[in-house]
């Protein structure tokens, strides 16, 4: 028997005890007459004692141990001299009495402790040395909770866990497919699931009113810090329901994972319409851990000879409170910062409400104190608040606003991650038009119903048209999101039809979709929530690898497996495939 304990299990009542234990090196400390080892396992760690005078021979060999070799000890548990009060097993030692050296251990590149002295790339390539670390394991330990907990919930609520296929059809929902190629159909590929979207539409024609997976999904996409070209979703569709049912059903999910997860308590979620999220917080997805709010002056400030505002389409701005204080070179800095390409703005007002009640700002030429004024009403401002501003096209007035909000948030102390805001975000358009390619997108994907109130602008004023579609956001990231469905053929071919498909084309890409419609298929929709951000913004991280036992880097590449990688000629050859490599 390898062990009798683990070591993360022996307390001061086990004194006296005969054990068994294995795991690794931790760290040891040689004090002359005494050699102490940490022995570390994924429960704990143990200290183990080996006495110069008890038993010369084992203590020497006891310290020829490197870091992180494996070994077995035979020991009597004994209390401590020197507790420590931070180990749950730290009122004992083992006093070891024989010694197993299981396996040896090169010197590890990075030291495998809370916090390591190893640069990402390096932890990557050897991710098994990284996942012996303590946040890593705790990471794991969470993600296998909130799996646990969403089986039970979802379980308790009737719902079936259904496997749909890898290897399924070249679609286009938006990113692009990884595809396979069939080695038994030359020419022909299998493509990855974006998601189980059709697949589950079709459960719910097949009857199964009531569908979950927690399913790995694969989008061929530029890479950006928290993506992965493979992720998991906790994929969701329900009939027989509308958006209300929906909403309930898989809040209470959140909330049972919050209870059971984080022992905290929520009521209902709040909801905002697109609409409102956009004009108020400029995204789609508000940090509605804070309020500063948007502020439209646009009305109040045309007309005083200001081009910048006079030419702008919105004028828009946030009460930053408390921010009267900021120097000119704060502002200056801020003003650089907006003023960057990836936010976008070509300038940035501010108005000071200083303390003795004066109104100080940036565009005094053009406007008196007294304008001044009716626009800090507008804000609600106090002396001591900074106002800032942008002016332009709208909705980029509201993005680069939306930022620097943010930006504002993080300067004030205002998003705490260990503080968990849940909000609802619905009616979002059905479509989107693209300027580059001068047509319709779906918003969020082909089979999402319009608002049956709208269906009649589907001809006249598609892009005013609204979605029976939903995100879940918490703390400003998306966590989910879904639609309630079409289910009639007609619709469907109207809205294919809309997005630029020839009947042709929609019959070979999702004839199997539309042939379904026609054999009874019941009002249905759904949800996805992106599993791997969930659990990180649960371990109150913003870094989603961090939850993924073994990710990818920055570009793709898995650093421990070092792939992709090339194949062999005779594999290429079987499966039809000649490669071109791009000109260097
Ligand atoms: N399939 C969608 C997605 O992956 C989610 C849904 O509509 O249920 O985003």
């Amino acid at each position: 028997m390898y062990r009798t304990h683990t070591c993360g299990e022996l307390r001061l009542s086990d004194a006296g005890k005969k054990v068994t234990l294995s795991g690794w090196i931790q760290r040891s400390r040689d004090l002359g007459g005494m050699t102490f080892i940490d022995l570390r396992d994924r429960y704990g760690i143990t200290q183990l004692v080996f006495n110069m005078e008890v038993n010369a021979a084992l203590c020497e060999e006891a310290r020829k141990l490197g870091r992180e070799y494996v070994i077995q000890v035979k020991g009597q548990v004994a209390e401590r001299e020197n507790k420590n009060q931070k180990l749950p097993t730290g009122e004992i030692e083992i006093i070891v009495d024989e010694l197993k050296v299981l396996n040896e251990s090169k010197i590890p590149p990075f030291t495998i402790e809370d916090q390591t002295d190893g640069g990402e790339e390096l932890r990557m390539k050897y991710r098994y040395l990284d996942l012996r670390r303590n946040p890593l394991r705790r990471n794991m330990e969470l993600r296998h909770r909130m799996a646990f907990e969403t089986r039970r919930y979802l379980d308790q609520q009737h719902f079936l866990e259904i496997e749909t296929p890898y290897l399924i059809k070249s679609t286009p929902e938006g990113a692009r497919d990884f595809v396979v190629p069939s080695r038994m159909n030359p020419g022909q590929f299998y493509a990855l699931p974006q998601s189980p979207q059709t697949l589950k539409q079709i459960l719910m024609v097949a009857g199964y009113d009531r569908y979950f997976q927690i399913v790995r999904c694969f989008r061929d996409e530029d890479l950006r810090a928290d993506r992965q070209p493979e992720f998991t979703q906790i994929d969701c569709e329900m009939a027989f329901v509308e958006q209300e049912d929906i909403l309930n059903t898989f809040e209470g999910l959140v909330r049972h994972l919050f209870r059971e997860v984080k022992g905290l308590e929520f009521g209902e979620f709040p909801r905002m319409t697109w609409a409102e999220a956009m004009k108020y917080y400029g995204s789609d997805k508000p940090d509605i851990r804070f309020k500063m709010r948007f502020v439209e002056l646009t009305s109040l400030v045309k007309g005083k000879g200001f081009k910048v505002f006079d030419d702008a389409e919105l004028v828009v701005g946030i009460n930053a409170k408390g921010c009267a204080s900021y120097s000119r070179k704060e502002i200056d800095q801020l003003t650089d910062w907006v003023k960057r390409p990836q936010i976008g703005a070509a300038g940035l007002i501010y108005v000071k409400y200083n303390d003795d009640g004066s109104l100080k700002s940036s565009v005094d030429k053009f406007y008196s104190e007294e304008d001044l004024k009716l626009w800090a009403n507008a804000f609600e401002a106090k002396p001591g608040d900074l106002m800032l501003i942008l002016a332009g096209e709208t909705h980029r007035a509201r993005k680069a606003l939306g930022e620097l909000r943010l930006e504002m948030g993080n300067r004030l102390g205002l998003r705490n991650p260990e503080v968990y805001q849940p909000l609802w975000v619905v009616d979002f358009p059905l479509l989107e038009w693209d300027d580059e390619t001068q047509r319709f997108y779906a918003m969020h994907h082909p089979f999402t119903s319009p608002k049956a109130e709208d269906i009649p602008m589907l001809d006249t004023r598609p892009a005013a048209v609204r979605a029976n579609a939903y995100d879940l956001v918490i703390n400003g990231v998306e966590i989910g999101g879904g639609s309630i469905r079409i289910h009639r053929k007609d619709l469907q071919n109207k809205m294919l039809r809309l997005l630029g498909f020839s009947d042709e084309e929609a019959q070979r890409q999702f004839g199997f979709l539309m042939g379904a419609f026609e054999f009874g298929a019941p009002p249905h929709g759904g949800i996805a929530f992106g599993f791997d951000r969930l659990c990180a913004i649960f371990g109150g991280s913003e870094s989603i690898r961090d939850y993924i036992a073994f990710p990818k880097n920055n570009a793709g590449r898995d650093m421990m497996l070092d792939s992709p990688s090339e194949i062999s000629r005779e594999q290429l050859e079987e499966l039809y495939l000649e490669i071109k490599k791009p000109k260097e």
